[in-house]
């Protein structure tokens, strides 16, 4: 990738467009699509609602046909971005590992990164579940005014259709299932590792071991193989930055898609009044503990791991983040996370290549907290009180299953299934009322799944990004140092 001019970061725009006139920084414009997108779905959500409710036969038809068609474009708008993304992420993911091994050499790198990179990640994902546990813990949003638990003696069957939902997104997965995940770290056909959206592991498996054996391979094929490799991953940066070009206007598509999808799910529906309160509190304690993480245990990294300044790294990783926000989706956010985190942040090429592939499979402290929050949630609903030894188990459940969850909306909540099964069967006998299941209470989380899911991705985006960070400093680089030029934007 090419380092770009320097901006003008008095004005905020950068002074070098080639016509002449002023170009608004990249950010700026991804932060501005934002917005936009988030007041159109605003507006889009409110007026469906209202000419619904004006005439509930469904509003009046000239109403329903414009906004149905304004919604189309945007999700159309959205969908492209994103099919871009996802283009650019088989050929991406593969020659950055092949050529990272290779950079590597012979000698005890691999081992060497591979083990400092590991060591980051189950750092800071048990870092994250701890803050989640100690915030669900000290909020206790599933326990009602009289200190019941809020599903106790109630009649689940008004949350059958959203049980149906939670089924239907986890496609009846539970932990048998999810230990394919681990199964599929060794694809018995690459082909089809690469046509499964969202789940990588296999094919960085694959991707790594041949970035072994072709450094050890020393013979013109070899050496050909490497500069083909090379064509292609220039090939795909290229494609990326210009997708990049696009986000700002992929980027509005989707939160106003998004919003004006999630104001439906918010309108006042009697089967979730009663819980209305315990829901808006678990939702707060899920954004709180995900924002502590992000605001405080991050900084905190980069300003005493990485001994680098914590502002300049936000800057450098705003596309990357807002990206993330705007598509839930860490995998479809990989390729402009890599072109942040080498381009603006000044990671090499093979600690980027290696770091954050890795990341965005195993990597996820947001999803890590967010199982535990959830999980412990669901469990004081039901009016059971996690034992130390229980909230042990949930601790544990939720750092292996953040690793096997895919890059891919509402992934955890097969996740949460798992932790919820794990612990259900771990309880005494007659802690709950009989055929009364755990998972049953999943119902409650559909809320605000969506805008939750935003944000732990963001969360386990940026995580990456400075674990990149962490790892190039350790092997003696320079991210985000005063003497490199400054990043665009
Ligand atoms: N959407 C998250 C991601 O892609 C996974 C999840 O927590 O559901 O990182």
């Amino acid at each position: 990738m090419k380092q770009t001019p320097p901006p003008d970061t008095a004005s905020g725009v950068s002074a070098d467009a080639p016509s002449g006139r002023p170009r608004v920084p990249l950010h700026l414009q991804i932060m501005a699509g934002l917005l936009l997108g988030a007041v159109v779905g605003y507006l889009l959500g409110a007026w469906g609602l209202r000419s619904a409710a004006a005439d509930p036969a469904g509003g009046s038809a000239a109403a329903r046909v414009t906004s149905a068609g304004l919604f189309m474009v945007l999700d159309l708008l959205g969908d492209l971005f994103l099919q871009g993304l996802k283009l650019i992420i088989v050929p991406l993911v593969t020659t950055s590992i092949v050529l990272a091994v290779v950079n590597l050499g012979r000698g005890a790198g691999l081992g060497r990164l591979g083990g400092k990179t590991l060591l980051y990640y189950a750092g800071t994902s048990l870092c994250a579940i701890l803050i989640g546990l100690v915030l669900i813990n000290a909020v206790a949003p599933g326990v009602g005014a009289g200190g019941a638990g809020l599903l106790v003696d109630q009649d689940l069957s008004a949350f059958e259709s959203d049980q149906a939902m939670v089924a239907e997104k986890t496609q009846g997965k539970s932990v048998s299932s999810f230990l394919n995940v681990f199964r599929a770290m060794v694809p018995a056909n690459v082909l089809s590792a690469a046509s499964d959206n969202g789940q990588l592991l296999g094919l960085i498996v694959v991707a790594l071991a041949v970035g072994y054996f072709l450094v050890r391979l020393d013979t013109d094929g070899g050496r050909r193989l490497i500069s083909l490799v090379q064509a292609v991953y220039d090939i795909t940066l290229s494609i990326t930055e210009c997708v990049l070009k696009l986000a700002p206007i992929g980027i509005m598509g989707l939160i106003a898609a998004t919003v004006a999808q999630q104001y439906a799910t918010l309108a006042p529906d009697a089967r979730f009044g009663a819980f209305a309160t315990g829901i808006g509190k678990f939702a707060l304690v899920a954004v709180v503990a995900l924002g502590v993480h992000f605001l405080v245990t991050m900084p905190l990294i980069l300003l005493f791991v990485a001994r680098v300044n914590p502002i300049g790294h936000y800057r450098a990783m705003a596309p990357a983040l807002a990206t993330a926000f705007s598509t839930a989706s860490s995998s479809s956010t990989l390729p402009v996370t890599m072109e942040c985190v080498q381009d603006r942040a000044g990671v090499s090429k093979k600690t980027t290549g290696f770091v954050l592939p890795l990341g965005a499979t195993v990597n996820m402290d947001g999803t890590a907290l967010y199982e535990c929050v959830a999980a412990v949630f669901i469990c004081q609903c039901f009016g059971v009180e996690l034992t130390l030894a229980q909230q042990f188990l949930v601790v544990v459940t939720a750092l292996l299953t953040s690793i096997g969850v895919a890059g891919v909306p509402s992934a955890s909540l097969v996740a949460i299934v798992v932790i919820l099964e794990a612990v259900q069967n771990n309880l005494p006998a007659g802690s709950l009322p009989d055929g009364v299941l755990l998972v049953s209470g999943m119902g409650l989380l559909l809320v605000f799944d969506r805008p939750l899911d935003m944000c732990r991705t963001a969360v386990n985006v940026f995580s990456d990004s400075v674990g990149a960070v962490v790892v190039a400093k350790s092997e003696g680089e320079s991210p985000l140092s005063d003497a490199r030029p400054p990043v665009q934007g």
